[in-house]
């Protein structure tokens, strides 16, 4: 089964677990569906936190 890692919590997950983004080189999200829910529920000031991410650093999950 082809399985691809999540850019959000690491986990090794199976394809299916993503989703489809066409522009992207292997057609799939970086984020498991699991992390963008947790990211619609949370709102993304959470997620920022989540990742620790600078808050210059932008929105990861558009594009
Ligand atoms: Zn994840």
């Amino acid at each position: 089964m082809k399985t691809k890692i999540c850019d959000w919590c690491g986990q090794e997950k199976p394809r299916s677990e993503f989703a489809k983004m066409h522009p992207s080189p292997d057609g799939r999200r970086s984020q498991c569906r699991d992390c963008r829910k947790l990211m619609r529920r949370q709102g993304a000031e959470f997620m920022r936190e989540y990742k620790k991410l600078p808050s210059d650093e932008g929105e990861p999950w558009q594009g």
